[in-house]
């Protein structure tokens, strides 16, 4: 998920590494490191800090003699940030060096069959398994190691190999992670992006996906699945380091959102086996609850409302969603029949730190969902799912809110499945078209330039509304915040029964009111709501699934999202939202990856 670089030519390997290393800072990490072959030894670096730390620690060794080597910065999915788990990881018997970006699914099985074999583990992540397979599969031939070891890796990877027994010889390989092969003159390199090559190259071959390529400093070689020889085309990068970083996008932001339909891959697929969904790292006794309580602050307090809604009609337990700043000073009931669910991107929000405490004090159980891996909400949390977005930039989050929401929903099937409240066939069907979400969120995608025109009409609008009911509405009050963060302008979500109640007061001709509707169990209600508001003359913008001619009639404009279960529209329904957002907030000219106020990670009450 982070970076990876990787240098054989004539130049000292270390610094090429390093440097490139710190062009691969942005993408976020939380340890590095760089292996260099010496005289036919491989010699290794690694610091659980910063790449500062990492140079200075080279530095204070007298450097690192060598012409090839690989380094990684790591963004941990599976072991805490340390020393020993950062990366390069070694083979057992010293042979080979690895780094990898990505995420081995099947990791716990082929660890098994590795210790069985006599195999003693340094680490505990998932990565350890590729370099120990390769060890063990290596007679004499590394590309054909490499052939078989990739075949037995299920997930995402982005690999880079040292080996002693080919001095001047990498090898790399990729599923489903960014990995780019750099072309010098002799000299050659591969990194995550270009942004880690710029100074010395901006001739690439990109790597597809099930390739693997032989790397020395006069030849690149590239392979498929088969081990046959493959012809690559060259491109020639023409971003300069800023454009590089965002992938070609104008904003991290953007980027993110884009990003999703993969990071909802790798929130979801580790956790479907057999069309079942499987929580590994979960050791929970759903039947010893009467009550869950969900906290959280900002956008996890909405993924917190969506989970409130879902758990409930599902498993048939009470469950509330607080805000964690209101829970921490309140008296609430909480005790040892209670599920306490903290949500957090970072692990580290103060509020939520505070409100999850109180929740263990008064007896709770606690389940952490969080991105960053070792973080002090996980530390603490009795239970903790990672959502495995990888790292995010942008200050107003994305793909952090809809892996949160992708979890709780399988959470949500999960949890009434093991309490007996959902059988066997409806539980394999909504674990299947939970598989599909991420499929459907690139088709949710496809309305990026729909709603740009969008944004363009409706930028100007002094104020809005957001309406919807049950889970419409949970994502009423994602979409208006993102609004609100990134753009500056003031909008409501409403709970569309709501409005008639006061609000609708504010309703004038030309106000813009969103109106969400993919909830369908309430459809005819929320139209009713939509008719009232038109009555008064605002414009509405409905989003609405595909073929839903209704509502298509009804609004002013719509946008027709890919169709799906109704208690899983939350993650399709957002994303438009999200665009609009962005779109809004460009037109205006605000500073979209850091909107004035805001921080990323809230560690300050
Ligand atoms: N899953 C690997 C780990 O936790 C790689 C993470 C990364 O992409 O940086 O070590």
């Amino acid at each position: 998920m982070c970076g990876i670089v990787g240098y054989t030519g004539q130049l000292q390997a270390a610094p090429v590494l390093l440097n490139g290393l710190k062009h691969l800072e942005y993408r976020g990490y939380d340890s590095a490191g760089i292996a260099v072959l010496n005289d036919g030894a491989i010699e290794m670096t690694k610091t659980s800090g910063k790449v500062d730390a990492l140079i200075e620690k080279v530095q204070e060794i007298g450097g690192m003699p060598g012409i090839s080597g690989i380094g990684h910065t790591r963004w941990a999915t599976h072991g805490v940030p340390n020393e020993v788990n950062a990366h390069p990881h070694l083979s057992q018997d010293g042979r080979f060096a690895i780094v990898h970006n990505g995420i081995i699914e099947n990791f716990a099985v082929l660890r098994k069959e590795l210790e069985d074999k006599g195999v003693v583990f340094r680490s505990e992540t998932d990565t350890e398994v590729i370099v120990q397979l390769l060890g063990i599969y290596y007679e004499g031939d590394i590309k054909k190691a490499l052939l078989r070891t990739v075949s037995r890796l299920e997930g995402s990877y982005a690999l880079g190999v040292l080996s002693s027994d080919e001095p001047g010889t990498l090898y790399a390989a990729r599923v489903a992670s960014p990995l780019i092969i750099g072309i010098g003159a002799g000299e050659n390199f591969f990194a995550s992006d270009i942004t880690a090559l710029i100074s010395h190259t901006k001739n690439v071959i990109d790597m597809d996906d099930g390739e693997i390529a032989e790397i020395t400093p006069d030849r690149i070689t590239v392979f498929d699945h088969a081990g046959r020889e493959i012809k690559k085309e060259e491109r020639y990068v023409s971003w300069d380091v800023a454009s590089a970083e965002k992938n070609g996008y104008d904003h991290f932001m953007l980027k993110e959102i884009m990003e999703q339909p993969a990071s909802l891959k790798a929130a979801i697929e580790p956790r479907i086996r057999a069309g079942a969904i499987v929580f590994d790292e979960l050791d929970l006794d759903m039947k010893k609850y009467d009550r869950v309580m969900i906290t959280a602050c900002g956008s996890a307090y909405h993924a917190a409302v969506v989970g409130k809604y879902l758990i409930q009609k599902l498993c048939r337990i009470p469950v509330d969603a607080e805000v964690a700043s209101e829970l921490r000073y309140e008296d609430a009931v909480i005790d040892e029949r209670t599920l306490a669910i903290v949500i957090s991107q970072s692990g580290e929000t103060a509020d939520t730190i505070a409100a999850m405490k109180k929740c263990k004090d008064a007896g709770a159980s606690v389940l952490a969902i969080v991105n960053v891996v070792g973080s002090t909400i996980a530390k603490l949390a009795d239970s903790v799912i990672y959502t495995w977005a990888g790292p995010e930039i942008a200050v107003a989050t994305t793909k952090g809110y809809t892996t949160q929401v992708a979890v709780l929903s399988m959470f949500a099937v999960w949890a009434a499945h093991e309490t007996g409240r959902m059988d066997e066939a409806l539980f394999k069907k909504m674990t299947a078209d939970i598989r599909l979400i991420p499929k459907l969120a690139q088709r949710a995608l496809d309305l990026n330039a729909r709603v740009k025109k969008l944004a363009e009409k409706y930028h100007d609008q002094p104020s809005l509304f957001f309406i919807g009911r049950n889970l419409d509405y949970a994502v009423c009050l994602e979409g208006s915040l993102k609004l609100k963060e990134i753009s500056y302008i003031h909008s409501e979500a409403y709970a569309a029964g709501e409005l008639k109640h006061g609000t609708i007061a504010l309703i004038e001709p030309g106000r813009l009111v969103v109106a969400l509707c993919c909830y369908e169990e309430l459809f005819d209600k929320t139209v009713s709501n939509i008719q009232q508001v038109k009555a008064r003359g605002a414009d509405v913008l409905a989003v609405a699934p595909e073929g839903n001619r209704r509502i298509f009639a009804e609004a002013n404009a719509s946008l027709p999202v890919p169709r799906t279960d109704p208690n899983l529209v939350p993650v399709i329904e957002i994303i438009p939202l999200q665009l609009f957002a962005y779109y809004v907030a460009k037109r205006n000219g605000c500073d979209i990856d850091k909107p004035k106020n805001l921080a990323k990670s809230v560690t300050v009450e």
